[in-house]
């Protein structure tokens, strides 16, 4: 069989009837089928893989937004706010710890800093724990909720300290999954507002105390949450088992899981429940440094695969309220260089190609694509956290 050109003369002066006529040897379409379809293939590993060949530019640190959805920084230092515009980065403050006696003092300067920059410093509000079996607890919580939402909150905190300090009079933990908070959880889903859960730590805090591990430091420092040999506390599994069942019985409501859900020792364990609960979404707040741990194809994978489930955060804390003795201007500046310093290792981490040094060991970026990058770090903010709770305030 014999094909015929059909295309007009390239040549001045060439014979255009005599190329029509010459006819084209099926090989040569052969072997144009096997180019195009080696194309197609090739795009199509890329699209999986995620990776162009030869790898995309990152794109400059300033270059991307930044939306760090885990802070807690309450005290509006004038070189804070320049050190945020400049590298393009806004935060959510997120109030947390229901039961230290702070809970007031700390939603005003949330307020206060959000009324004056509501840009930088949306916030999340969190709720008092102190008084879990008085009677009408649960209705003050969501007429203190609903007021911090009027207040512009954009989501709601719960801390570790539900599992395992949240006592009843009995001596029982209250766990987060207690239902004693349905009615509250309801109210946050109806009110389409996502709740940041941090409940448990991570697994190595009920194993031995271990120099290798990313979270020794923290263990040794607050051995109250070192919970190894100390019987009557609820496990990790018991923990992660409760929040897995406030994602089943709650399927409307947003639950952010802090740290990857505190399962950052293992990203399949995470994956199996962005699988399984579709109101689940992760942090990777405080935990990057988990992740340089574990195979980099690995982890690259995941974060492609879950690109819209992501929320990229760092967990930084400045409560100069808590202290009785100002912060000096030293600290301050010492606070916020590291903090800069900080949001440019992650990002040489998550968009850099080749070796980088992370938490004093020699890492692999990750060369995560624009696309992905863009959204873990500020797309599905917005779209979790901050659209939903503007659509909410323009309703009202
Ligand atoms: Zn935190």
């Amino acid at each position: 069989m014999k094909l015929t050109r059909h295309y007009p003369a390239l040549m001045p002066g060439c014979d255009t009837d005599a190329v029509l006529r010459r006819p084209i040897p099926v090989s040569y379409v052969a072997v144009l089928l096997l180019l195009l379809c080696f194309c197609i293939g090739c795009r199509y590993l890329k699209s999986i893989v995620g990776r162009s060949d030869p790898p995309e530019r990152a794109p400059a640190f300033e270059e991307i937004q930044k939306i760090d959805v885990h802070a807690h920084l309450f005290e509006a230092i004038p070189r804070l706010i320049e050190m945020m515009q400049r590298n393009n980065v806004s935060i959510i403050n997120v109030c947390n710890r229901g039961r230290d006696g702070h809970l007031e003092t700390m939603h005003r300067i949330a307020r206060q800093m959000y009324r004056k920059h509501s840009d930088l410093f949306p916030f999340a509000s969190c709720f008092d724990l102190t008084r879990v079996e008085e009677p009408g607890y649960t209705n003050e919580v969501i007429a203190w909720l609903d007021g911090s939402f009027k207040d512009g909150a954009v989501m709601t905190k719960i801390w570790k300290e539900v599992g395992m300090e949240v006592r009843r009079r009995d001596g029982s933990f209250v766990l987060p999954d207690d239902p004693v908070f349905d009615p509250i959880y309801r109210f946050l889903a109806a009110h389409g507002k996502p709740l940041m859960a941090h409940v448990a730590d991570p697994v190595d805090g009920w194993l031995p105390l271990n120099r290798e591990s990313p979270h020794y430091g923290y263990f040794a420092n607050n051995p109250e949450f070192h919970l190894y040999g100390k019987p009557g506390y609820p496990s990790h599994e018991t923990l992660i088992a409760a929040r897995d069942r406030i994602l089943q019985q709650h399927p409307s409501l947003v639950v952010i899981g802090a740290h990857f859900g505190s399962l950052e020792h293992d990203l399949d364990e995470v994956a199996l429940r962005l699988d399984r609960y579709p109101n689940f979404i992760v942090d990777c707040a405080a935990r990057t440094r988990d992740l340089t741990r574990q195979p980099r194809e690995k982890v690259r994978r995941f974060f492609i695969k879950y690109q819209d489930r992501i929320l990229y955060g760092v967990d930084s804390t400045w409560k100069p309220f808590r202290e009785t003795i100002p912060p000096t201007e030293q600290q301050r500046t010492a606070f916020i260089n590291g903090l800069e310093k900080k949001y440019r290792t992650d990002y040489t981490y998550y968009a850099g190609t080749g070796s980088t040094q992370y938490d004093g060991r020699t890492v692999e970026g990750l060369a995560l694509p624009r696309n992905v990058l863009e959204k873990f770090y500020n797309r599905n903010a917005h779209r979790i956290i901050l659209e939903p709770a503007r659509s909410r305030v323009e309703e009202r």
